[in-house]
């Protein structure tokens, strides 16, 4: 079965840019069901491994594995494998609801038939509604509840990033990566956040967190692979991780 192996694996990967060694043979593999944390300092290659495992840049060296399959090599094709990305910088429909850009995004999954949807068939109703009541209680999770029928451009930075992620997840992924969600967010959002997270781990989503917030990451993640310099330095759960001592030179040592 397909859970024996991890949701997103890379082997060795290599990325250089000129000179700069961006990925320099990291090896990670993200399980189905657990939240996986890759932190390391600012410019340590986190960003870049993601860009490799999503096919967002071609690989100088290494492999991708999505449930134990090789990833196809060009980043469109990978979408279709169950993985996705939510960018730094949202890109929401401003101009519609909070649950409109959630349906929008259960659209691309659904693919439900363009002409049912035209001539307004019974089938393409009954649809509507549960995409309606799957969105609303997607917008719960996230304390999204009392914005659903706001523009989604009234909402503050971290309210629009949370429905980054809702929408991210309404088109069924199996794989959810999000680049430093963290960044710019309050305090009761950053908890919405880690709720969020925790809710679609638990329910079987592999969940990838690119964060360098290191207590937000510790306290929410299952696993953590630390990069630096290209490099994994360090790789287990949290606990292990903290206590590295080449961990604790990475943050503190410059
Ligand atoms: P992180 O996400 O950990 O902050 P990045 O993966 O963005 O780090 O960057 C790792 C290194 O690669 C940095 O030195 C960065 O300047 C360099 N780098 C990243 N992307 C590019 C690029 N497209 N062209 C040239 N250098 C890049
Ligand atoms: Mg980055």
């Amino acid at each position: 079965p397909e859970t024996d192996h991890p949701a997103l694996e890379g082997r060795g990967l290599v990325k250089h840019f000129g000179g700069v060694k961006a990925v320099d043979g990291v090896d990670v593999a993200v399980r189905a069901g657990t939240v996986h944390g890759i932190i390391g300092p600012n410019g340590s290659g986190k960003s870049t491994t993601v860009s490799c495992l999503t096919r967002f840049h071609a690989l100088d060296a290494g492999e991708v594995l999505v449930f134990g399959e090789p990833s196809p090599a060009k980043a469109w094709q990978v979408p279709a494998l169950g993985v996705t990305r939510v960018f730094q910088v949202p890109h929401l429909f401003e101009q519609q609801t909070v649950l409109d850009n959630v349906l929008t995004g259960m659209r691309r999954r659904e693919g439900y038939g363009w002409l049912a949807a035209v001539l307004r068939l019974p089938s393409y109703r009954r649809r509507e509604r549960a995409g309606r009541e799957a969105a609303a209680r997607l917008l719960a999770f996230a304390g999204l509840s009392g914005r659903a029928h706001r523009l989604a451009g009234s909402l503050s930075h971290g309210q629009k990033r949370l429905l980054e992620v809702v929408r991210a997840v309404a088109s069924g992924p199996r794989v959810l990566i999000l680049d430093e969600p963290a960044t710019g967010l309050t305090p009761a959002e950053i908890d919405a956040l880690g709720r969020l997270c925790r809710t679609f781990r638990d329910r079987g989503l592999a969940v990838v967190l690119i964060e360098h917030n290191v207590e937000f990451v510790m306290g929410l993640c299952d696993e953590i692979t630390v990069i630096d310099g290209g490099k994994v330095i360090a790789a287990g759960p949290p606990e292990t991780v903290r206590r590295d001592p080449k961990v604790l030179e990475a943050y503190l040592g410059r």
